[in-house]
């Protein structure tokens, strides 16, 4: 039973068949999954997807895949959670924040890893790779070890310790290259032409790992009781997630569990450190000039990103804007966070926090919109962007005197 016609190259819309390609032959362009609606529409409603599972596969009639079978550690349907502290200190009076640090490896990438695993099982792949900036390289090695494959994740040997830890305590091969993230990426694309067995999950099975991100947007539209917010804030690094969140707001109206059509402004976030396609954004170019990453936010330093081009293309058609925030603002939106909502973000969460504070003071966010902030991974894997200036806020004495001495000091703070 399969919902997928198959992929299409979205320059020059040749067809191909749904197996592991990613680029046109003809003009190089990158393939995406193509759907029969018609045939959805017919089986999918408000009520089958509320009978599913509380994971990404509760929409599965709108995921590439053929079988029921999926690679599963419980990504997704994580919180949206109503902001209204962090909200009324921005004067925005419907904030939302889709809390994506409760995923099982703690990120978003678990979405789009479920999803590229699911079907490089179905396609006949027994190992899985990536090139990662850390966050797919958790998700990987988790879901391989998951499915009984075998993994090869690529990571700039620069990492945060938390990330490298927490993807080879699952076993499989971690491979620190001594270069950035672009380099790691280069190698991996070469390499998936040595390698045609492995399933590259960000190179060969690409068009089906963007489709995970698609479910930011479907829950979001299912926790808003079939409704779409008007504006949302979501990170970029490779612009993917931006561009499939856009996507599967259209899919939902698309298949009829919307009453109404509506375009969702679409605002991009990036760390002026890493900030091309904000750049691209702000001088009204076309073209994403590649640049060398450096921030604090590494999860997101892709400095020549893939989807840039179409994140630009999002942001623009749909209201939006892409802006970029430095690396004290980062840690700022962070602490913001945290003491408003109780939600701790590692560094990526930092840079939608921040940006959304200044869309929120310059005015491109109104304050009755229907505003959500897009959290996509857990403050833990990067606690060392934090650990100089957050600590204890007094080292006393096991005596009450000194208590109650500290005490006056804190008040003073
Ligand atoms: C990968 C990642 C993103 C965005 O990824 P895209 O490549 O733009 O799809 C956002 N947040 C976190 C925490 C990530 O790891
Ligand atoms: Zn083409």
């Amino acid at each position: 039973m399969s919902n997928i016609l198959g992929l299409k190259c979205r320059e020059c819309s040749r067809s191909f068949p749904a197996e592991a390609l990613h680029v046109c032959d003809y003009c190089f362009g990158p393939l995406e999954v193509v759907y029969d609606y018609e045939k959805i529409k017919s089986s999918i409603s408000r009520e089958s997807i509320k009978k599913g599972p509380n994971t990404i596969w509760r929409y599965r009639d709108l995921l590439p895949v053929d079988d029921d079978n999926p690679v599963d550690l419980g990504a997704g349907f994580t919180p949206l959670v109503r902001a209204d502290r962090l909200g009324s200190t921005l004067g925005i009076k419907n904030l939302w924040i889709k809390d994506d640090t409760r995923n099982p490896t703690g990120s978003f990438k678990d979405r789009v890893v479920s999803v590229a695993l699911t079907r490089a099982r179905q396609l006949g792949f027994k190992i899985a790779a990536c090139a990662s900036t850390g966050n797919l390289a958790n998700s990987v090695a988790a879901h391989s070890a998951r499915a009984g494959m075998e993994s090869f994740v690529f990571i700039p040997s620069n990492l945060e310790v938390a990330k490298i830890v927490t993807t080879a305590v699952y076993g499989g091969s971690v491979i620190a290259v001594e270069g950035s993230y672009d380099d790691v990426n280069r190698l991996c694309a070469e390499l998936a032409s040595e390698k045609p067995s492995w399933a590259f999950v960000n190179v060969n099975v690409r068009p089906y790992y963007a489709e995970g991100s698609k479910t930011l947007a479907f829950e979001v539209a299912e926790q808003l009781n079939f409704e779409l917010p008007d504006h949302v804030v979501v990170p970029i690094a490779s612009g993917s997630q931006l561009t499939k969140i856009d996507k599967g707001f259209k899919e939902f109206y698309e298949v009829g569990l919307l009453s109404e059509e509506k375009q969702v402004r679409v605002s991009g976030a990036q760390a002026l450190g890493c900030s091309p396609v904000a750049t691209a954004f702000a001088s009204n170019a076309d073209y994403i000039k590649p640049v060398k990453p450096d921030t604090i936010a590494k999860s997101l330093a892709i400095g020549n990103p893939a989807d840039g081009y179409y994140a630009l293309e999002v942001a623009r058609n749909s209201g939006g804007v892409i802006d970029a925030v430095s690396d004290d603002d980062i840690l700022d939106g962070i602490r913001l966070l945290a003491k408003t909502e109780g939600i701790f973000a590692e560094t990526a969460g930092g840079v939608t926090i921040a940006t959304l504070v200044r869309l929120a003071n310059n005015g491109t966010i109104k304050s009755d919109e229907t505003v959500v902030a897009f959290v996509t991974g857990h403050g833990l894997k990067t606690v060392e962007a934090l650990a100089p200036n957050t600590g204890a806020s007094v080292t006393i004495p096991p005596t009450l005197e000194a208590f109650e001495e500290s005490l006056e000091q804190l008040k003073r703070d």
